[in-house]
């Protein structure tokens, strides 16, 4: 079919595309070794059966979004197929009647699966053409020209593929077949003089836009966000395998520099997350930050620090010391600070980014190293050193809270089956004593051998690591470790899920390795054992259940309070739109309880009204913080019908 000529101009067109996208990729390929080397390569055999099978299945894709997802899914399981169809493709160009897969049955079945899927991806491309440019969807508002560019590339591609099925029908030796459905359609709709005769320059014209298209897409998709059609099987691979959101020990004696002050102190996974970033949006949907009308949105940080590495790639070359900083530079002080760490965002990413990472490196720097940080945390830092809790209340009072309940201390006991890990807020908010004294109660009720730190206990750490203030996570947590190793006990039980997820997923770094359970757990095992019984629910006002972050997305434990609920509520348990793993943040994680909200509405505002929006009179929840998130939002809306209540509280509540 091809002329000399053109042989010899296709092989120049696909060298030099071939060229561009390698120099491209090349490039950005070094830029991501500029990063810090991490271990993400165990166990690779089952890194790359997980990774192969969520790429092909497209599984994190058409989670969370199924509609889009599917969409998605179309274009890229139809470009699989699309791969076998263009090799045919460029073969016919030099040998025309040639076929790569002969004339029979295989042949068939790829020319209907390429129907098939070009069917289905121009209804993609529409549906994703009316969802960007049309109805603007609000994550999506920021209609970037690449997106469309991509979109009518694509749209292209595949009507050159159908119609170059239909012309090549008007050559002789050419009969139509039912396997190719979309070109008979097309051939039918073909203007008669067309049709009636054979149309070789038709066929040669598409040809050629079929193959320029694809060597230009090729190398578009090196220069634009579609790189995460590579990056992102490559990033699903090195997914974090351990602990959620995991923030490496900070070797204090040893390192000079501390988080990630510049783009070099990102590590290669943190820079491969910005390639592999779709701007698909899902992230922002998810962010109580972002939809609170606060500065950050998780997408838009890793765009900053993407467009920030390509920009600076000149200077990281020469002079590597003397790039922008990361924190108040690149990304602005507000954004920073504005993270509760609920860890939707990565959560719901299809591409398994891990945005918690970078803010805390940010955080890190801006805290020990330059020593800027929110004004409010200047209280908070000097409670935690003086005083072992966030308020810079009195340590020796801290089990005042239990002096009327008869609770042992540990040290007098020397030994217990349960350790009651109070935690800062059950020892020090008025709200939260409630939630201790209830739990108190329901395992004397339950005859359970258990006992507290009582003054022994300080804080866990969890708020001075989530502010940036590493050295004194690690001096609480050394000095508890050391405290919880004096003792005997079976395992340790608490109400807070910032404690139960520092205590048992954090302190193992640092040598202290305790069994740890959430109060929901105990509670659970108290009635299933029979050790507590509930007065049958009495169908009064409905509740909903409020996942605390760092129990649900961080641990896993969604069902447990739900089950104990369902109980409760005699079944009547309405969800709010956002729940479970979407869960919706109350705003008290990642330093937010210690700080003021300057900008946006009030995160726990937000919250309060998805539950209302319920229809339920009672939010329940299993950590002391939200639980005081709920107190305030309910006092500063002014919407006291509304009740708050821990798991604890609810169960005492209803005891036999
Ligand atoms: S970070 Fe993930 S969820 Fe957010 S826009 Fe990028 S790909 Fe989508
Ligand atoms: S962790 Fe939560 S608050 Fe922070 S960026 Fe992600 S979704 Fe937003």
């Amino acid at each position: 079919m091809l002329s000399t000529m053109e042989k010899v101009l296709f092989v120049a067109a696909a060298a030099l595309a071939f060229g561009l996208a390698l120099a491209e990729f090349i490039r950005k390929l070094r830029l991501i070794q500029i990063g810090r080397k991490t271990d993400r390569c165990d166990r690779p055999g089952q890194r790359l059966a997980r990774a192969a099978v969520q790429v092909l299945l497209q599984l994190p894709v058409i989670a969370q979004r199924p509609v889009s997802g599917f969409f998605h899914a179309f274009i890229f399981w139809g470009f699989l197929v699309f791969l076998g169809v263009t090799l045919n493709h460029v073969a016919e160009g030099f040998a025309p009647q040639f076929s790569l897969f002969g004339h029979g049955t295989l042949y068939s079945v790829l020319l209907f699966a390429a129907n098939l899927f070009a069917g289905l991806i121009i209804l993609a491309v529409f549906y994703f053409f009316v969802r960007r440019y049309i109805v603007r969807v609000k994550s999506l508002e920021r209609p970037s020209w690449q997106s469309l560019t991509v979109l009518c590339f694509i749209l292209i591609l595949m009507v050159s593929f159908i119609y170059y099925e239909a012309f090549k029908m008007t050559l002789p030796g050419m009969p139509a077949t039912p396997a190719n459905f979309l070109a008979n359609l097309a051939f039918a709709g073909l203007p008669a003089g067309l049709a009636a005769a054979p149309q070789a320059a038709w066929v040669q014209a598409l040809w050629w836009l079929h193959i320029l298209v694809i060597m230009a897409f090729g190398v578009f998709i090196m220069h634009s966000k579609h790189l995460h059609l590579l990056a992102g099987p490559v990033n699903l691979f090195f997914r974090n395998t351990g602990v959620k959101a995991e923030i490496p020990v900070v070797d204090l004696e040893a390192q000079e520099r501390f988080g990630t002050p510049q783009v070099t102190d990102l590590t290669r996974k943190d820079l491969l997350d910005l390639f592999s970033c779709a701007e698909c949006g899902r992230c922002d949907d998810v962010c109580p930050a972002f939809q609170s009308g606060k500065a950050l949105s998780p997408r838009t940080l890793l765009d900053k620090l993407k467009q920030h590495l390509l920009e600076s790639a000149p200077q990281l070359r020469s002079d590597p010391d003397g790039v922008k900083k990361l924190f108040g530079e690149v990304v602005s002080e507000e954004e920073v600070w504005d993270c509760t760490t609920c860890g939707a965002c990565m959560e719901v990413c299809p591409m398994l980014n891990e945005h918690i990472a970078k803010i805390m490196g940010m955080r890190q720097s801006a805290v020990m190293m330059e020593s800027r940080f929110p004004e409010e945390f200047q209280i908070l830092f000097r409670g935690l050193e003086n005083q072992g809790n966030p308020w810079g209340i009195n340590a020796d009072s801290r089990p005042d809270w239990a002096k009327d309940l008869q609770v042992p201390l540990l040290a007098e006991k020397g030994e217990t089956d349960i350790l009651f890990w109070v935690g800062c807020a059950g020892s020090y908010d008025q709200h939260s004593q409630k939630i201790s004294r209830s739990l108190v109660r329901i395992m004397q009720h339950a005859g359970c051998n258990f006992a507290i730190l009582g003054a022994e206990e300080t804080c866990c750490g969890d708020p001075a690591r989530r502010s940036g203030m590493e050295y004194l996570f690690q001096m609480q947590a050394r000095q508890t470790i050391e405290t919880l190793a004096r003792y005997r006990f079976r395992r340790i039980v608490t109400a807070c899920p910032h404690g139960y997820h520092v205590l048992k997923n954090e302190y193992p770094k640092l040598g202290g390795t305790f069994p740890v359970v959430h109060h929901s757990e105990l509670l659970h095992e108290l009635l299933e054992s029979g050790r507590i019984q509930l007065k049958p629910a009495s169908g009064s006002a409905a509740m909903t259940y409020h996942d605390p972050c760092y129990l649900g997305r961080y641990n896993g434990n969604y069902d447990i309070p739900r089950r104990i609920l369902e109980r409760l509520a005699g079944g009547r348990l309405p969800e709010m739109a956002a729940s479970g793993k979407t869960s919706f943040c109350c705003g008290a994680g990642g330093g937010g309880m210690w700080k003021e909200e300057k900008s946006g509405r009030r995160i726990s505002h937000c919250r309060l009204e998805q539950a209302r929006e319920t229809g339920a009179g009672t939010v329940v929840t299993a950590c002391p913080f939200c639980s005081i998130m709920f107190h305030d939002a309910i006092a500063e809306t002014g919407h006291e019908e509304m009740k708050t209540l821990d798991l604890a509280q609810a169960i005492e509540a209803a005891l036999a």
